[in-house]
Parts: structure tokens; C-alpha cells; sequence
């Protein structure tokens, strides 16, 4: 996981991708201050163009992304990562069942 800059730009209804949320919101002043003023990942306002968020991503290649259509990233962002464990059978009596 790289911590990367999500420059994202706001799509032309003024909507972002909003991480903390997990959904497309608007990127007006009601967000800004409800959300946005107390969230650890606000970087800044992206020049007045959107909003920026740092977080850790999946992504490599770069620690920063310009994000210009916030439905294509919050798609993106419902994947979900699963690890399973692995598990080594050392006990030689150890058998399968047969499932039928
Ligand atoms: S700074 Fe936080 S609350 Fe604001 S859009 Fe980014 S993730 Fe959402």
C-alpha cells in the first residue's frame, strides 16, 4: 500500500469521491465543513477545483493521482482486499473428509 494524494477534481455537478464517506458527494461548503474540516486524510482544496485526500491505496507508480470521475472511483474503491491464510499440514495422520 503506497500513501498517495487523491487530487480529486470535481466532475461538472461539483461531485468528488469522498474516502471517509465511501460515496460521491458534493464538494460544497456544507461537506467541506462537516466532514472535510475534521478529516485526518484533507490535504486542501486542490486549487479550488475539488478536494484532496491522502490516503493509503493499492495503486502503485505514484503518491499522488488525479481523480476526475468520482462514480469510476468509487467503484474502484468497493473492492475489497482479502488475504487468506496459509496453512502448512505437517501431521502425516492428518486426512481429508470425503464430502459426498
Ligand atoms: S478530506 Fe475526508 S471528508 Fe473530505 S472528501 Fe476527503 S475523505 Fe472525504
Amino acid at each position: 500500500m503506497t500513501m498517495i494524494n487523491h487530487i480529486n477534481m470535481a466532475n461538472e455537478d461539483n461531485e468528488i469521491y469522498c474516502c471517509l464517506r465511501n460515496k460521491v458527494v458534493r464538494a460544497d461548503a456544507e461537506h467541506t465543513q462537516k466532514f472535510c474540516s475534521r478529516c485526518k486524510m484533507y490535504q486542501g482544496n486542490a486549487q479550488g477545483g475539488g478536494i484532496e485526500c491522502r490516503w493509503e491505496d493499492s495503486r502503485i507508480g505514484s503518491d499522488w493521482l488525479v481523480i476526475t470521475d468520482p462514480f469510476e472511483e468509487w467503484v474502484f474503491n468497493q473492492k475489497k482486499k482479502v488475504s487468506l491464510p496459509i496453512i502448512a499440514i505437517t501431521d502425516p495422520g492428518f486426512h481429508f473428509l470425503d464430502v459426498n
